[in-house]
Order: structure tokens, then C-alpha cells, then sequence
């Protein structure tokens, strides 16, 4: 009997998924595996926010199917074994599965195409994540772009993406399914119960990525641009861990928001859609320059950062993972991080900076701490977030910009509204205070029920003299 194996990895969707399109157009059962073998992924196996997304959506992904007649066969890994066993068991032929462009998982993938083809099977791989592959976006010297704006425009030239496709109307299943774990069985769910705020804060699944995607077109899109910058504002999409996980594809991101200007069409609303496909942009940026410099995860894109002394400093990583830095706007975003799962781009630059400029601590750290917490934690984007911010990477910013924790607060969350929510022992601080409560004076303090040192930190750093020790750090390793 032929029939088809789609293997589902960070697809978990049924509509444009080039992958489970080859299969159902190519006629005959469709058997649709997912495989659980953390250890094929290195280092960067996924971390516990993570884990707990893909037990929800591995579990979404199987009710749809079943809703269409099929089933998600789950299997622990090895990988090879575990798609040999389901194709000696159901008589499939072929292997399809979208592409990921992570180093470890491209060498098991390629491993995974040769053992299979060199037994006879057909195995075929799909762009499924991208708007464009990285090996068609070189400069005219055949190079990696390193700089974001002509990357982007070079990108450009290849848009738009074709047009999504809708999931397949069948999927006739094997007269018998193969034998399947339960998705319980693979331990992603914490032990002791920590998820509460996760499960309040999201939907995930292929349902729920519509959804972000159709409340962000109605109430976020149309002032984009002005609000983007916001964390006291729901101005953005959100739809970070449903793209990480392929919930969405990310063709159908870009023609609904560029649809969106055709059927509402205006100079601002056009700006809106310009500046939201450019931090698409900055997403693909990352997926090129990590396929193109795989060891940027571990390791500086700029090789002079080698050389940069960190500190290690366990009491200060941990009161920056814990939100007692003693700076509002760092802190509130890593309490955001910590109950939801997530924390707004521009406070994750913050915080970020606040570790690495301030304190002097690795940003490979801080890289792991957000690995581990993170909904939406994805090795291209992290080590781009992570090496701009640090300004060892690829269009960074430069090492001497210091963000000052104290003005990017009054400038982002100007009425302190951020502040409040994720720190709320300092909700009675008056808003020219709420992001240096230290400056009030000690009678309103009392008055606003903080006692630094007791109920909030008092600085961990000074920023001044903070700043003059990371440029001193900086000019060391320019010399
Ligand atoms: P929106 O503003 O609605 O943007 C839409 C989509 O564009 C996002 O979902 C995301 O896929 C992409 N995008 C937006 N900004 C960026 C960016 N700066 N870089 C790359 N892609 C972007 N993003 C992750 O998806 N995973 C990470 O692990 C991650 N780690 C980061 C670490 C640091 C230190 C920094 C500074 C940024 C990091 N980002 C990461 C990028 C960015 O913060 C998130 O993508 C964004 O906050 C997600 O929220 P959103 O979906 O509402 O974004």
C-alpha cells in the first residue's frame, strides 16, 4: 500500500502546511506523526515554558485531525527509529516534513533524508516557516547579509509569498492506525503546577493563532506603528510562540495584514502594515543569520567579543531573574516573563541591556533564562535579541549605546501603568516617581506604602557609574 508519512515538528497546523499538502495531494493514506526527542536538539532542547505550549498544542493539533477523521501518532525518539517503525507498521512509502533551520535538528534532518531514501522511501522536505529561503537572499559577492535594511530589501524583491493554502478538505487515515503514546507520556507538563499564569494569558493551538491574528488586525494593526513601543499598551500581535510553534503559518500573516490594506485603505493604516511586515522582517533576518552562522547561539557573531570579561555574579542573575533589581521598568518585565511567559519587545531589550551593560553579565545567561521561560522561546530570534542587544552581533547595537532604565521608562510607559501591574508594591508611587521610586522623598514614600530595601529593592547598580564601567569593559576590548 502507498501512503504517506507527514512529519510535524514546528507546523502544528493544518492549514498551509506544505508538507501535509504533499501528502494529501499525493493521494493514499496520510499518517501524521510527531516525535518527542529533546536530546536530538543539543543544548537547546526546549525549555519548560516551551515544553508546556507543546503539550497544548500537540493536543490541539490531534483534536482537529481527529475532527477530519485522522489521529496524531505520538512517538519517543530516536527519531529514524521511530518513523521506520511507523513506516514498517502502516506500509507507507514517503516521508514529508517542513523544514527547521536549527543546526543540530539540520544535521539529524539530513541524516534522517539519507537513511530514508537509501532504504527506498521517498523523503521530501518543505519551506513551511519562511517568507524566503536563506540560501536565495546573498549579497552580489554571494555572502550572507550582515546589515538589516538591505537584507530586507533584497527580500523584498521575493515578495510576496505565494498566497496561503487551505488545510486538506480529507485525510483518509491506514485501515489501522499505529500504536501511540499518550501526549501525557511525555512528561511536558510541569510536576508541581506553575503554569496558572500561562494558561491564563494564552490559546494555543491553530484556533488560537487565529484568533491572536484576528484581534491583532482589528484593534492592533491600526496604530502599530505609534503604539509598537508601548508594554503598558496591547499594541502588538502576540503571536510570537504561535509562529514559533507554526500554528500560523507565516503566509498567511503576511497576506491578511496585506489584505488588510486593501479593503481599508489609508496612509497611516499602510504605515502600520509597512512597519509590522518589517519586524517580520527582523524574524526572517534571524532565521537567515542563524542557518548561516550556526554557532552564533553559543558564540559572538563578532569575533572581538570573545574577548569581552563577563562577571559571574549568581546573587545579582538571580535577583534580575527574580524582578528585584531595584529598577522598575527591568523588573516589571521580568515578573511579566515569569507569570505569562512573555514580555514585550521593548522591555526585553531593557532588561536584556540591564544584564548585560549594567550588571556585567553574559548575555548567553540571560540567553538561557529566557530559553527556559519563554512561550515564544526560539533560537533564531533569541540569539538575535540577545547578541543585538549585547552588541555583538549582526546590525547590533553598538556596545557604548547604554540604555538608561530610568528614561526608556518614562519614555515607553510614560503614566507608569506597566510599572503597576507586574510591581504592585509600588502602585501608589506618584508617576513622576514610578520609575526612580528611590528619588521620592521619605515621608511620600511612606505615604505610598514602600520601604526600600524591605518591600522593593533599592538599586542593584547605579546607573551612572554602571554605565562608566561597561564602556571601560567595552574600550578594553576595542584596543
Ligand atoms: P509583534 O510586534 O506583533 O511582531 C510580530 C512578529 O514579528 C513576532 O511575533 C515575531 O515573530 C516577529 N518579531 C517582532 N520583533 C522581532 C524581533 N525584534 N526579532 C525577531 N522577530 C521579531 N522573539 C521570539 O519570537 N522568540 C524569542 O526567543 C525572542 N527572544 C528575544 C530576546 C531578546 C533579548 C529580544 C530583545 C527580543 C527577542 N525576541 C524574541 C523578539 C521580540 O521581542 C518578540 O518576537 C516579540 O516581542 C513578540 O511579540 P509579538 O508577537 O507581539 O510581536
Amino acid at each position: 500500500m502507498s501512503g504517506s508519512i507527514v512529519w510535524f515538528r514546528r507546523d502544528l497546523r493544518l492549514a498551509d502546511n506544505p508538507a501535509l499538502l504533499a501528502a494529501a495531494k499525493r493521494g493514499g493514506p496520510v499518517v501524521c506523526l510527531f516525535v518527542w526527542a529533546p536530546e536530538e536538539e543539543g543544548d537547546w532542547a526546549p525549555g519548560a515554558a516551551s515544553r508546556w505550549w507543546l503539550h497544548q498544542s500537540l493536543t490541539q493539533l490531534d483534536a482537529s485531525l481527529r475532527r477530519r477523521g485522522s489521529q496524531l501518532t505520538l512517538r519517543r525518539g530516536p527519531t529514524i527509529e521511530a518513523i521506520q517503525d511507523v513506516l514498517r507498521t502502516t506500509g507507507c512509502d514517503a516521508v514529508f516534513w517542513n523544514r527547521v533551520y536549527e543546526p543540530d535538528t539540520i544535521q539529524r534532518d539530513a541524516m534522517v533524508k539519507r537513511r530514508l531514501r537509501e532504504a527506498g522511501i521517498q523523503a521530501e522536505s518543505f519551506n513551511g516557516s519562511l517568507l524566503v529561503e536563506p540560501w536565495e537572499v546573498l549579497t552580489g559577492q554571494g555572502r550572507p547579509y550582515q546589515v538589516f535594511t538591505p537584507f530586507w530589501k533584497a527580500c523584498a524583491a521575493r515578495l510576496p509569498p505565494e498566497p496561503p493554502q487551505p488545510a486538506p478538505a480529507n485525510l483518509p487515515g491506514p485501515p489501522m492506525q499505529p500504536d501511540s503514546l499518550d501526549v501525557s507520556e511525555f512528561g511536558l507538563e510541569p510536576t508541581i503546577d506553575w503554569a496558572g499564569g500561562l494558561r491564563a494569558a494564552w490559546t494555543p493551538g491553530e484556533e488560537g493563532a487565529r484568533a491572536a491574528l484576528d484581534a491583532f488586525l482589528s484593534s492592533g494593526l491600526p496604530a502599530y506603528a505609534d503604539s509598537r513601543n508601548r508594554p503598558d499598551l496591547p499594541s502588538t500581535s502576540r503571536l510570537s510562540p504561535h509562529l514559533h510553534f507554526g500554528e500560523i503559518s507565516i503566509r498567511s500573516v503576511w497576506h491578511a495584514v496585506q489584505g488588510h490594506s486593501q479593503t481599508r485603505r489609508g496612509e497611516r493604516l499602510d504605515e502600520n502594515i509597512r512597519v509590522f511586515c518589517s519586524e517580520l522582517g527582523w524574524r526572517e533576518f534571524g532565521h537567515h543569520l542563524l542557518y548561516h552562522f550556526p554557532f552564533t547561539c553559543d558564540s559572538p557573531l563578532r569575533e572581538e567579543f570573545r574577548q569581552f570579561f563577563w562577571r559571574s555574579d549568581r546573587e545579582r542573575l538571580r535577583a534580575w531573574q527574580q524582578g528585584r533589581t531595584g529598577y522598575p521598568i527591568v523588573d516589571a518585565g521580568m515578573r511579566e516573563l515569569w507569570q505569562t511567559g512573555w514580555m514585550h519587545n521593548r522591555v526585553r531589550m531593557i532588561a536584556a541591556s540591564f544584564l548585560v551593560k549594567h550588571l556585567l553579565i553574559s548575555w548567553t545567561e540571560g540567553a538561557r533564562w529566557f530559553w527556559d521561560t519563554l512561550v515564544d522561546a526560539d533560537l533564531a530570534n533569541n540569539t538575535l535579541g540577545w547578541q543585538w542587544t549585547a552588541g555583538c552581533g549582526a546590525d547590533a547595537a553598538p556596545y557604548f549605546r547604554v540604555f538608561n532604565p530610568i528614561l526608556q521608562g518614562k519614555k515607553f510607559d510614560p503614566e507608569g501603568g506597566y510599572v503597576r501591574r507586574w510591581v504592585p508594591e509600588l502602585r501608589n508611587v506618584p508617576t513622576p516617581f514610578i520609575h526612580c521610586p528611590w528619588e521620592l522623598p521619605l515621608q511620600q514614600r511612606v505615604q505610598a506604602g514602600v520601604y526600600l530595601g524591605e518591600n522593593y529593592p533599592s538599586p542593584l547598580v547605579e546607573h551612572g557609574a554602571a554605565r562608566a564601567e561597561a564602556l571601560e569593559a567595552w574600550a578594553a576590548i576595542k584596543k
